[in-house]
């Protein structure tokens, strides 16, 4: 058996495959789109044949979300196994219609989501803005694979077919996801001008509009620009000592998993919050030595100065580290400070970075000698966006 691990560079957000194949099976996750490329179409067809055995929506942000509605409104055709997307996912109960002044009210918010254009098809005239829920509402067979029940820390470990392994899940927690309901009966209220009584047919669609406009007005807490500063241990040491800033609640009701077979263990931290991640860690694998040593690690929210804790690193380390998206600020200098700077367990001889789309501070990484490299355990390496191990 052997597994890839790919990347595909979109924009600040993330695109990441993971495809498991033995002789006779294949079993494909595509966790996240932020932006539809040709190349991400051309995989899905011919590498996939078409399928996708579990597409994973790690958050409601629009870095991770927006390719994948371009994706499934150009391809009605994708035949997708399961989908893993916490929206307003509501179970039984009675669902009420919209009233008219609540379906104004709901066009009006749509006209803010990014317009989606249909480069593919050259119809740069059909603009159009939709949600992810809505495209998958609309499609039966979508519709029917997508899980009702919310994906928690909490959540049952997914056993994948043909013993390719399993998915355990470290985050959100419930409480994060409450944060995000509190949130969004405010943003009902201030935009539908009603309180939140009832449930409404189809809500997964307001609720996904009013959570990405939301996004859309936040600013994260700016982080200090820094690289122009020059890298060495010391810059590292001293930024990995900052404390970290308050992650967004989108970014802390992202959802993380651990994909396990065997001695193997991939991390996938979406934008997942680094202090809930430790502690699910320590919890799911109460006797297993710390840290653990991942296979592989995709660093949190695009390496930012506050989604990597060292407390995570103590639970979790690997000799492969991917960052995915990112801008000037992200990957950010305090990440990589506190990745590279913590001592190396044992047995393990150095780190390495692995990254899709470059900032100054990561030109400035790879630019090092290798003796500067060397002193400071780790390799760098660039456009190198896919990792294939046999198991
Ligand atoms: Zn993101």
């Amino acid at each position: 058996m052997k597994y890839t691990f790919k990347t595909f560079s979109c924009g600040a957000g993330d695109c990441i495959f993971f495809v498991i194949k033995d002789e006779d099976h294949t079993i494909s996750i595509m966790v996240d789109c932020g932006q539809y490329k040709p190349e991400i179409g051309d995989f899905i067809e011919n590498e996939l044949g078409g399928k996708i055995d579990y597409l994973i929506a790690t958050h409601i942000d629009n870095d991770h979300i927006d390719g994948l509605v371009t994706m499934l409104r150009q391809n009605k055709e994708i035949s997708i196994k399961h989908i893993l997307y916490n929206c307003y996912q509501r179970i039984t109960g009675n669902f009420c219609d919209w009233s008219e002044q609540m379906k104004e009210n709901v066009k009006n918010i749509y006209c803010e989501l990014p317009v989606v254009v249909d480069m593919i098809n050259q119809n740069i005239n059909e603009k159009k803005a939709v949600t992810l829920a809505e495209c998958i509402l609309e499609n039966e067979s979508w519709a029917k694979v997508w899980q009702r029940e919310y994906i928690t820390d909490e959540s049952s470990p997914i056993i994948l077919d043909h013993n390719m392994g399993k998915i355990v899940f470290l985050s959100p927690s419930n409480d994060a996801l409450d944060k995000l309901d509190v949130k969004y009966r405010k943003l009902f209220w201030q935009n539908l001008y009603k309180q939140k009584i009832e449930d409404f047919k189809k809500e997964e669609t307001i609720y996904e509009a009013l959570m990405r406009i939301a996004e859309l007005n936040e600013m994260e807490e700016t982080e200090e620009y820094i690289s122009s500063k020059e890298i060495n241990r010391t810059t590292l040491k001293r930024y990995a000592e900052e404390p970290l800033l308050k992650m967004s609640e989108n970014n802390v009701a992202s959802i993380a998993f651990v994909w396990e077979y065997q001695n193997h263990k991939v991390l996938f931290m979406g934008d997942a919050d680094p202090s809930q991640v430790a502690t699910a860690i320590r919890k799911n694998y109460p006797n297993e030595e710390k840290p653990i040593l991942f296979d592989l690690i995709k660093v949190s929210h695009h390496g930012s100065a506050h989604s990597t804790s060292k407390e995570l690193i103590k639970v979790a380390d690997s000799e492969m580290y991917f960052f995915t998206g990112g801008s000037g600020k992200a990957p950010s200098l305090q990440t990589l400070g506190r990745i590279i700077t913590t001592d190396l367990p044992d047995d393990v001889q150095y780190r390495e970075i692995r990254y899709n789309k470059p900032n100054k501070l990561l030109k400035k990484l790879v630019e090092l000698s290798d003796e500067e490299k060397d002193m400071l355990n780790f390799k760098i390496k660039k456009s190198e966006n896919s990792y294939e191990v046999s198991c």
